[in-house]
């Protein structure tokens, strides 16, 4: 962090002087009802990827600080959890009203700090705001059960709770719908948060949480600690094992989510974890070329590759390779424009930090190491900054490499030839991760088959987009465990009582 905080100072730059929609940006964390700085004082930079600009420094708080938040959550939820769910709908919806009020300040601040294009910012606005409204919908619905019994005279009920305080740790790329998604049903339930946003992206956390405010949430309902990755251990430390914390809702990566799991295992609480894919994106003879290449780019591109979602591995069906491979190279050489994420026509920004930028030439570097064959792309752009990679196509991929196996999570589109449906499933399938796939046929039985067998949470047949609030949204192996969105979404948040009714003949 010194050295990024010494970078960071070289480069000063107020965010003010270039930030027209300043009024939502917020410097403090939020913690009971009150805009707080650390117990210790301490604050870390929040840098602009594009040209690692300060925009802001933010309160960098540690477990004391944690402790103090998930107290207050603690204590909230002894009122909160006893609103109705009429009180609770009411608040969610304005909540969703006003964020909507503010999509265009709102996206200037997470372009900012995301590095996402504008346009991408406002429609991320607009997938996590359908969380907003979808359960302020969904609390009128959180219903019991009563179930014939087998004996006479005695009544079974089934009745929902809210399982108390969930700890929110969410992820930078997707900084506000990842945020959103969970808040909303955890409150829909009656449940309380405290919210660790990344250390990249806590200024939209702050944002969403200054107009969850303006709407009306009461004093402790949401409360959040920001922290830099130096202090990310110690506070999760107290999100997982603080006794009073019920839940621990985490989305990011599987190796994060390993540590957070068995944190939460020590005080047996409930998780809810969202974590990495490795998406297939598997094209069939059948398929129709043009659609499946317009979606190939919606897949691979979309927030420039850094998506849980994101075709990883381009499966083509041998017969229709070539075909696959140059249609895919002409779309990305059209249609992906690097550069800021708020200057007019980018649809490419930078990488999020300098951790991704190396990972992501890692990757590349050692496919080509071994045989891999560029396309197009393959490098940093330098000419625009560090963080900046060229949109990228590889072909003659090989298992042994690291890039066949792992999330690539950046612009970097691997083609994969394959002979026949068989191959594709093996091939696959052969990861441990278990998020979405993507399926391009036209022979109906083969979608119904793939569907069947893809070991994945979510399989879009002719789609490669596939996210909205009604669905499940989540993975299967070590891609997670839960579900965010549709009526199950909430569910994650409370726990059944069964109560036996007796004697009613006394
Ligand atoms: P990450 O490194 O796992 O970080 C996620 C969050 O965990 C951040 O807030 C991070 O803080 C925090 N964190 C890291 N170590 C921690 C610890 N020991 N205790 C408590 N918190 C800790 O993931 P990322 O790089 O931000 O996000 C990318 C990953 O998220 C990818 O693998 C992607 O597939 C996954 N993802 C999954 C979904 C889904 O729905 N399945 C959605 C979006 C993203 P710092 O950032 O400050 O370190």
């Amino acid at each position: 962090m010194d050295l990024l905080r010494v970078s960071a100072a070289r480069h000063f730059q107020l965010f003010t002087t270039s930030c027209r929609n300043m009024h939502l940006l917020k410097k403090q964390a939020y913690v009971n009802g009150e805009w707080v700085q650390a117990s210790s004082n301490a604050v870390f930079p929040v840098l602009n990827p594009a040209d690692d600009s300060v925009i802001a420094e933010v309160p960098d708080m540690d477990a004391a600080d944690a402790k103090t938040a998930v107290d207050a959550a603690s204590n909230t939820f002894k009122t909160w959890k006893n609103t109705t769910v009429k009180e609770r709908s009411y608040i969610l919806r304005k909540w969703n009203d006003i964020c909507l009020q503010n999509v265009d300040h709102l996206a200037e601040i997470m372009t900012a700090e995301s590095g996402k294009p504008l346009a991408e910012s406002k429609g991320e606005i607009a997938y996590g705001t359908s969380f907003l409204e979808w359960f302020a919908d969904t609390a009128r619905h959180i219903n019991g059960e009563i179930i014939p019994g087998p004996w006479p005279n005695k009544k079974i009920l089934v009745t929902r709770h809210p399982l108390g305080v969930v700890s929110v740790i969410t992820p930078w790329n997707f900084p506000f719908a990842m945020i959103t998604r969970k808040v909303g049903a955890l409150m829909a339930a009656g449940c309380t948060c405290v919210i660790k946003p990344s250390e990249d992206t806590p200024l939209t956390a702050l944002a969403a949480v200054e107009l969850a405010v303006q709407a009306g949430v009461p004093k402790g309902v949401i409360n959040v600690v920001t922290s830099s990755r130096k202090n990310a251990a110690g506070v999760g430390k107290v999100m997982c094992e603080d006794p009073a914390v019920g839940c621990i809702s985490f989305t990011g990566s599987t190796h994060v989510g390993k540590i957070l799991y068995g944190m939460a295992a020590k005080g047996i609480k409930r998780v809810s974890l969202e974590l990495g894919g490795n998406a297939p994106f598997i094209v069939f003879p059948s398929a129709d070329m043009e659609h499946a290449l317009d979606h190939a780019m919606l897949a691979k591109f979309r927030n420039n590759g850094q998506a849980c979602v994101a075709g990883n591995r381009f499966l083509i069906h041998e017969s229709v390779f070539d075909k696959f491979v140059e249609g895919f190279k002409g779309r990305i050489g059209q249609k992906c424009v690097l550069g800021p994420g708020n200057k007019e026509g980018v649809t490419c920004g930078p990488l999020v930090n300098k951790a991704q930028a190396e990972k992501v030439t890692g990757l590349v570097d050692d496919a080509v190491a071994k045989g891999a064959k560029v396309l197009l792309g393959g490098k940093i752009a330098k000419h625009l900054g560090d963080k900046f990679y060229e949109s990228t196509l590889l072909v003659d991929v090989k298992p042994d490499m690291a890039i066949y196996q792992e999330e690539v999570f950046g612009p970097v589109a691997v083609c994969y030839k394959f002979k026949d449906e068989a191959e594709a499933l093996e091939v696959a399938n052969s990861t441990r991760s278990g998020l979405a796939s993507y399926v391009f046929t036209k022979d109906l039985g083969q979608a119904f088959r793939m569907s069947e067998k893809l070991e994945f949470g979510m399989v879009g047949i002719n789609d490669g987009i596939l996210s909205s609030c009604e669905p499940p949204f989540g993975g299967i192996k070590e891609s997670g465990i839960g579900r965010e969105g549709s009526k199950h979404g909430v569910e994650e948040y409370t726990d059944l009582k069964y109560t036996l009714m007796s004697a009613l003949d006394k």
